[in-house]
């Protein structure tokens, strides 16, 4: 380190640089905090799934073999934990790896919107409609990611959701709007503030049984930033809720 020489520096300049120096001082603490709080959440999620199967295996070495029943639970609870413990884990790399997303390619978002629809056809007997106002939207994009972004309202409005779901492709300016509406149980205004976070759930005893981890909506978050785009919700509770992604359009036609 060079030692900075302050003896010619006027007290305005020193004061400016004492500010500068806080602040960056105050963004690193903020970003040491929140990675420490992001270990200690992974952690705990990690944990739970890992005691189950400890748990389980216990039982198993004590009794399964002499009582089918339990034998035959204890490997599917094993193998169902185990199973989220590989997504969480998937997730959570997969959060690491949007930070260093350059989305490079250029990408309709008609045909991905289309695309992913057809995934979720293939396993859910759920409507989805899909409104286009044009043929075709050019956005600078990772494919896979944005896929993946898309992949997460619509598992997420199936999953919080009994009806039709329903996605509407705008543009505005030179902005392109998707929106994923359900007809589910929506979003208190008070859970909304937080859905975004990294392991909220709103209903957390229920949500592990649908499979639930929360980091969907954080990795939608991001990836959304990564593209230089906005996620955000309209939701009230008992009505449903309407996810929106808007990002900037590279073609006008
Ligand atoms: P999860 O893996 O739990 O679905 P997400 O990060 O995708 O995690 O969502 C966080 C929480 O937000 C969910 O647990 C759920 O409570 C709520 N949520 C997300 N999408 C919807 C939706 N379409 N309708 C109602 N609640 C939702």
């Amino acid at each position: 380190w060079k030692k900075l020489d302050m003896s010619n520096r006027s007290h305005d300049e020193l004061h400016e640089m004492e500010l500068t120096f806080n602040q960056m001082i105050e963004y690193l603490k903020e970003s040491y905090e929140k990675q420490e709080m992001f270990v200690s959440d992974a952690s705990h999620e990690l944990k739970t799934p890992i005691q189950i199967i400890k748990g389980y295996a216990q039982m198993l070495e004590r009794r399964g073999i002499a009582t089918p029943e339990l034998f035959q639970e204890s490997v599917l609870a094993i193998d169902s934990e185990a199973n989220r413990m590989n997504k969480l884990v998937e997730q959570m790399l997969s959060l690491a790896k949007n930070k260093q997303l350059q989305p490079s390619a250029s990408v309709d978002l008609v045909g991905l919107i289309d695309e992913t629809v057809k995934v979720f056809n293939g396993v859910s007997e759920r409507d989805i409609f899909i409104e286009k106002r044009r043929e075709t939207m050019t956005v600078k994009a990772d494919r896979d990611q944005l896929k993946q972004l898309f992949y997460i309202l619509i598992d997420n409005a199936i999953k919080y959701s009994q009806n039709t779901i329903h996605i509407r492709l705008l543009q505005e300016n030179r902005q392109a709007i998707v929106e994923v509406q359900d007809y589910g149980k929506g979003i208190s205004s008070k859970d909304q503030k937080q859905i975004f976070d990294r392991f909220y759930r709103v209903d957390k005893a229920r949500n592990r049984d649908t499979g639930g981890t929360g980091l969907g909506l954080a990795i939608a978050k991001s990836i959304a930033e990564a593209h230089e785009g906005e996620l955000s919700v309209n939701s009230e509770l008992g009505q449903g809720s309407t996810f929106i992604l808007r990002m900037p359009i590279i073609n006008e036609n």
